[in-house]
Protein backbone atom coordinates (compact mmCIF):
# COMPACT_ATOMS: atom_id res chain seq x y z
CA UNK A 1 0.00 0.00 0.00
CA UNK A 2 1.07 3.53 -1.12
CA UNK A 3 1.93 5.37 2.10
CA UNK A 4 3.23 8.82 3.31
CA UNK A 5 6.46 8.66 1.28
CA UNK A 6 4.71 7.56 -1.94
CA UNK A 7 1.45 9.58 -1.57
CA UNK A 8 3.85 12.82 -0.80
CA UNK A 9 5.89 12.26 -3.93
CA UNK A 10 2.25 11.63 -6.38
CA UNK A 11 1.17 14.97 -4.34
CA UNK A 12 4.02 16.45 -5.50
CA UNK A 13 4.56 15.24 -8.59
CA UNK A 14 0.67 15.98 -10.01
CA UNK A 15 0.90 19.75 -8.40
CA UNK A 16 3.59 20.47 -10.91
CA UNK A 17 1.68 18.52 -13.45
CA UNK A 18 -2.09 18.96 -13.06
CA UNK A 19 -2.69 22.10 -10.84
CA UNK A 20 -4.27 24.86 -13.61
CA UNK A 21 -6.29 22.17 -15.52
CA UNK A 22 -9.63 21.72 -16.22
CA UNK A 23 -11.52 18.90 -16.33
CA UNK A 24 -13.52 17.92 -19.43
CA UNK A 25 -14.39 14.05 -18.92
CA UNK A 26 -14.41 11.22 -16.73
CA UNK A 27 -14.34 7.51 -17.41
CA UNK A 28 -14.92 4.85 -15.27
CA UNK A 29 -15.31 0.97 -15.00
CA UNK A 30 -15.47 -0.06 -11.99
CA UNK A 31 -18.50 2.05 -10.00
CA UNK A 32 -17.83 0.30 -6.99
CA UNK A 33 -14.29 2.72 -6.62
CA UNK A 34 -16.70 5.79 -6.30
CA UNK A 35 -18.45 5.56 -3.02
CA UNK A 36 -20.62 8.91 -3.92
CA UNK A 37 -21.68 10.34 -5.50
CA UNK A 38 -23.18 8.09 -7.88
CA UNK A 39 -21.86 7.64 -11.88
CA UNK A 40 -24.24 9.98 -13.56
CA UNK A 41 -24.21 12.78 -10.76
CA UNK A 42 -19.96 12.49 -10.56
CA UNK A 43 -20.00 12.56 -14.76
CA UNK A 44 -22.47 15.72 -14.52
CA UNK A 45 -20.40 17.19 -11.70
CA UNK A 46 -16.99 17.12 -12.11
CA UNK A 47 -16.97 18.28 -15.70
CA UNK A 48 -15.56 22.04 -16.52
CA UNK A 49 -13.76 21.79 -12.80
CA UNK A 50 -10.51 23.09 -12.53
CA UNK A 51 -7.61 21.95 -10.70
CA UNK A 52 -6.72 24.30 -8.06
CA UNK A 53 -4.99 22.66 -5.44
CA UNK A 54 -3.56 19.16 -4.27
CA UNK A 55 -3.10 17.90 -1.20
CA UNK A 56 -2.26 14.88 1.22
CA UNK A 57 -3.95 14.01 4.26
CA UNK A 58 -2.29 11.14 5.70
CA UNK A 59 -2.39 8.91 2.44
CA UNK A 60 -5.42 10.63 1.05
CA UNK A 61 -4.98 12.71 -2.22
CA UNK A 62 -7.34 15.53 -2.04
CA UNK A 63 -7.71 17.39 -5.04
CA UNK A 64 -9.54 20.86 -4.58
CA UNK A 65 -11.56 21.85 -7.38
CA UNK A 66 -13.31 25.00 -8.73
CA UNK A 67 -16.78 25.55 -7.16
CA UNK A 68 -15.99 24.39 -3.86
CA UNK A 69 -15.72 21.02 -4.86
CA UNK A 70 -12.84 18.67 -3.76
CA UNK A 71 -12.13 14.77 -5.20
CA UNK A 72 -10.73 12.41 -2.37
CA UNK A 73 -8.58 9.65 -3.78
CA UNK A 74 -7.19 6.72 -1.28
CA UNK A 75 -5.20 4.99 -3.46
CA UNK A 76 -5.40 1.59 -0.54
CA UNK A 77 -3.62 -1.43 -1.14
CA UNK A 78 -2.73 -1.20 -4.85
CA UNK A 79 -4.10 2.07 -6.34
CA UNK A 80 -1.71 4.76 -7.89
CA UNK A 81 -2.46 7.82 -9.92
CA UNK A 82 -0.77 8.08 -13.52
CA UNK A 83 -0.39 11.08 -15.64
CA UNK A 84 -0.45 10.21 -19.21
CA UNK A 85 -2.73 9.44 -22.80
CA UNK A 86 -4.42 5.87 -22.87
CA UNK A 87 -6.22 4.29 -25.78
CA UNK A 88 -9.46 2.55 -24.63
CA UNK A 89 -11.15 -0.08 -27.29
CA UNK A 90 -13.64 -2.17 -25.37
CA UNK A 91 -12.09 -4.01 -22.34
CA UNK A 92 -8.48 -3.11 -23.58
CA UNK A 93 -6.75 -0.08 -22.52
CA UNK A 94 -3.30 0.81 -23.72
CA UNK A 95 -0.73 3.44 -23.05
CA UNK A 96 -0.36 5.77 -25.71
CA UNK A 97 2.97 6.99 -24.60
CA UNK A 98 6.45 4.88 -25.10
CA UNK A 99 7.72 4.59 -21.28
CA UNK A 100 7.66 3.59 -17.94
CA UNK A 101 3.25 3.49 -18.16
CA UNK A 102 3.79 0.22 -20.29
CA UNK A 103 4.80 -1.48 -17.44
CA UNK A 104 2.16 -4.16 -16.92
CA UNK A 105 2.44 -2.78 -13.08
CA UNK A 106 0.30 0.00 -15.14
CA UNK A 107 -2.39 -1.72 -16.55
CA UNK A 108 -5.13 -2.37 -14.34
CA UNK A 109 -6.57 1.51 -15.06
CA UNK A 110 -10.04 1.77 -13.77
CA UNK A 111 -10.81 5.49 -14.05
CA UNK A 112 -9.81 8.52 -16.02
CA UNK A 113 -9.56 12.08 -15.89
CA UNK A 114 -9.71 14.31 -19.00
CA UNK A 115 -7.98 17.17 -18.86
CA UNK A 116 -7.79 20.04 -21.43
CA UNK A 117 -4.31 19.89 -22.23
CA UNK A 118 -5.29 16.41 -24.20
CA UNK A 119 -3.34 14.54 -21.18
CA UNK A 120 -5.22 12.03 -18.98
CA UNK A 121 -5.11 11.59 -14.83
CA UNK A 122 -5.93 7.43 -14.63
CA UNK A 123 -6.32 5.44 -11.52
CA UNK A 124 -4.53 1.96 -12.07
CA UNK A 125 -5.65 -0.41 -9.14
CA UNK A 126 -4.70 -3.84 -9.29
CA UNK A 127 -6.86 -5.50 -6.70
CA UNK A 128 -9.79 -2.57 -6.58
CA UNK A 129 -9.74 -1.61 -3.23
CA UNK A 130 -9.35 2.30 -4.20
CA UNK A 131 -11.52 4.90 -2.77
CA UNK A 132 -12.75 7.76 -4.52
CA UNK A 133 -15.26 10.54 -2.96
CA UNK A 134 -16.51 13.42 -4.89
CA UNK A 135 -18.27 16.15 -2.56
CA UNK A 136 -18.14 19.82 -1.00
CA UNK A 137 -14.65 20.75 0.04
CA UNK A 138 -16.32 21.29 3.04
CA UNK A 139 -17.89 18.01 3.81
CA UNK A 140 -14.39 16.39 2.34
CA UNK A 141 -12.74 18.07 5.32
CA UNK A 142 -15.60 16.47 7.74
CA UNK A 143 -15.25 13.03 6.71
CA UNK A 144 -14.89 11.20 9.65
CA UNK A 145 -11.66 9.12 8.37
CA UNK A 146 -10.03 12.56 7.76
CA UNK A 147 -10.91 14.36 11.13
CA UNK A 148 -9.77 10.97 13.07
CA UNK A 149 -6.13 11.16 11.47
CA UNK A 150 -3.19 11.48 14.07
CA UNK A 151 -0.34 13.84 13.44
CA UNK A 152 1.03 13.90 10.48
CA UNK A 153 4.91 13.49 10.44
CA UNK A 154 5.40 16.03 7.94
CA UNK A 155 3.93 18.96 10.04
CA UNK A 156 5.89 21.13 11.47
CA UNK A 157 4.12 20.85 14.57
CA UNK A 158 5.33 17.14 14.86
CA UNK A 159 8.07 17.46 17.51
CA UNK A 160 9.18 15.01 19.82
CA UNK A 161 5.91 15.76 22.73
CA UNK A 162 3.35 15.56 20.11
CA UNK A 163 5.17 12.13 18.96
CA UNK A 164 4.80 11.13 22.44
CA UNK A 165 1.76 11.63 23.36
CA UNK A 166 -0.10 9.88 20.64
CA UNK A 167 2.18 6.84 21.07
CA UNK A 168 1.45 6.43 24.76
CA UNK A 169 -2.36 7.49 23.85
CA UNK A 170 -2.60 3.81 22.70
CA UNK A 171 -1.72 0.53 24.52
CA UNK A 172 -0.76 -2.51 21.91
CA UNK A 173 2.36 -4.02 20.53
CA UNK A 174 4.65 -1.02 18.77
CA UNK A 175 4.13 -2.31 15.08
CA UNK A 176 0.53 -2.36 15.29
CA UNK A 177 0.22 1.48 16.74
CA UNK A 178 2.91 3.01 14.65
CA UNK A 179 0.94 1.73 11.65
CA UNK A 180 -2.85 3.40 13.34
CA UNK A 181 -4.02 6.14 11.18
CA UNK A 182 -5.52 7.49 14.41
CA UNK A 183 -2.15 7.43 15.99
CA UNK A 184 0.06 9.00 13.80
CA UNK A 185 -1.07 9.42 10.17
CA UNK A 186 0.58 8.12 6.97
CA UNK A 187 2.59 5.13 8.15
CA UNK A 188 2.25 1.09 7.30
CA UNK A 189 3.96 -1.63 7.22
CA UNK A 190 6.94 -0.71 5.05
CA UNK A 191 7.86 2.19 6.98
CA UNK A 192 7.03 0.81 10.39
CA UNK A 193 9.02 -2.30 9.59
CA UNK A 194 12.07 -0.04 8.75
CA UNK A 195 11.75 2.78 11.51
CA UNK A 196 11.63 -0.06 14.36
CA UNK A 197 15.01 -1.54 12.91
CA UNK A 198 16.92 1.39 12.80
CA UNK A 199 15.64 2.35 16.37
CA UNK A 200 16.28 -0.97 17.39
CA UNK A 201 12.85 -2.40 18.70
CA UNK A 202 11.26 -5.17 18.51
CA UNK A 203 7.85 -4.85 16.46
CA UNK A 204 5.65 -6.77 19.56
CA UNK A 205 6.95 -4.48 22.31
CA UNK A 206 4.13 -2.86 24.42
CA UNK A 207 4.18 0.95 24.04
CA UNK A 208 3.25 0.83 27.48
CA UNK A 209 7.02 -0.34 28.30
CA UNK A 210 8.94 2.15 25.66
CA UNK A 211 11.50 3.92 27.69
CA UNK A 212 11.75 8.00 27.16
CA UNK A 213 15.25 6.55 24.85
CA UNK A 214 13.32 4.47 23.29
CA UNK A 215 10.55 6.77 22.32
CA UNK A 216 13.44 9.85 21.16
CA UNK A 217 14.77 6.73 18.95
CA UNK A 218 11.46 5.72 17.43
CA UNK A 219 10.49 9.81 16.80
CA UNK A 220 14.13 10.33 15.40
CA UNK A 221 13.67 7.89 13.05
CA UNK A 222 10.29 7.68 12.08
CA UNK A 223 11.46 10.99 10.55
CA UNK A 224 14.71 10.09 9.50
CA UNK A 225 13.09 7.07 7.37
CA UNK A 226 10.05 8.69 5.92
CA UNK A 227 11.93 11.85 4.68
CA UNK A 228 14.69 9.42 3.67
CA UNK A 229 11.99 7.53 1.74
CA UNK A 230 10.61 10.54 -0.19
CA UNK A 231 14.11 11.66 -1.13
CA UNK A 232 14.23 8.09 -2.93
CA UNK A 233 10.66 8.76 -4.08
CA UNK A 234 9.09 5.83 -2.47
CA UNK A 235 9.45 2.28 -2.46
CA UNK A 236 8.29 0.36 -5.39
CA UNK A 237 8.54 -3.42 -3.64
CA UNK A 238 4.85 -3.80 -4.41
CA UNK A 239 2.81 -1.88 -6.82
CA UNK A 240 3.78 1.23 -6.22
CA UNK A 241 4.65 3.67 -9.61
CA UNK A 242 4.91 7.63 -9.48
CA UNK A 243 2.83 9.21 -11.84
CA UNK A 244 5.02 9.05 -14.60
CA UNK A 245 4.84 4.95 -14.36
CA UNK A 246 8.67 5.03 -12.57
CA UNK A 247 9.86 2.82 -9.92
CA UNK A 248 10.29 5.02 -6.28
CA UNK A 249 14.52 3.94 -5.47
CA UNK A 250 13.53 3.01 -1.69
CA UNK A 251 13.46 -0.63 -2.67
CA UNK A 252 17.45 -0.18 -2.79
CA UNK A 253 18.12 1.23 0.48
CA UNK A 254 15.45 -0.51 2.48
CA UNK A 255 17.20 -2.35 5.88
CA UNK A 256 14.52 -4.89 6.66
CA UNK A 257 11.25 -5.06 4.71
CA UNK A 258 10.28 -8.21 2.78
CA UNK A 259 14.18 -9.28 3.92
CA UNK A 260 13.08 -12.38 5.31
CA UNK A 261 15.92 -14.89 5.99
CA UNK A 262 18.67 -12.50 4.31
CA UNK A 263 21.88 -11.19 6.54
CA UNK A 264 20.93 -8.02 8.89
CA UNK A 265 22.58 -4.82 7.23
CA UNK A 266 24.14 -4.54 10.95
CA UNK A 267 24.85 -7.57 12.59
CA UNK A 268 24.50 -10.34 9.95
CA UNK A 269 21.83 -12.02 11.98
CA UNK A 270 19.18 -13.56 9.38
CA UNK A 271 16.27 -11.55 9.26
CA UNK A 272 13.00 -12.86 10.32
CA UNK A 273 9.53 -12.84 9.61
CA UNK A 274 6.59 -13.06 12.25
CA UNK A 275 2.27 -11.88 11.48
CA UNK A 276 1.12 -9.64 13.56
CA UNK A 277 -2.14 -9.15 13.24
CA UNK A 278 -3.14 -10.33 9.47
CA UNK A 279 0.35 -8.68 8.90
CA UNK A 280 3.81 -9.91 8.08
CA UNK A 281 6.23 -7.89 9.70
CA UNK A 282 10.51 -8.33 9.36
CA UNK A 283 12.54 -7.34 12.03
CA UNK A 284 16.06 -8.85 13.00
CA UNK A 285 15.81 -10.90 16.23
CA UNK A 286 19.47 -10.22 17.58
CA UNK A 287 19.64 -6.11 17.37
CA UNK A 288 15.78 -5.91 18.16
CA UNK A 289 15.04 -7.80 21.34
CA UNK A 290 11.60 -7.93 23.03
ZN1 LIG B 1 20.80 -7.22 13.35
Amino acid sequence: MPELPEVETIVNDLKKLVIGRTITGIWVDTPKLIKRPDLKTLERQIKNLKIKNIRRKGKNILIDLSNDFTLLIHQKLTGHLLYGKWKIEGKKITPLLEGPLNDPINDFIHLILYLDNNYELALSDLRKFAKVIFDKTEAIENLKELKELGPDPLSPDFNFETFKNAIKSKKGKIKQVLMDQKVIAGIGNIYSDEILWWAKIHPLKNTASLTEEELKKLYHYTLEVLKTAIKARGASVSDYRDPKGERGKYDEIRRVYRRENQKCYRCGTLIKRIKIGSRSTCFCPNCQKL
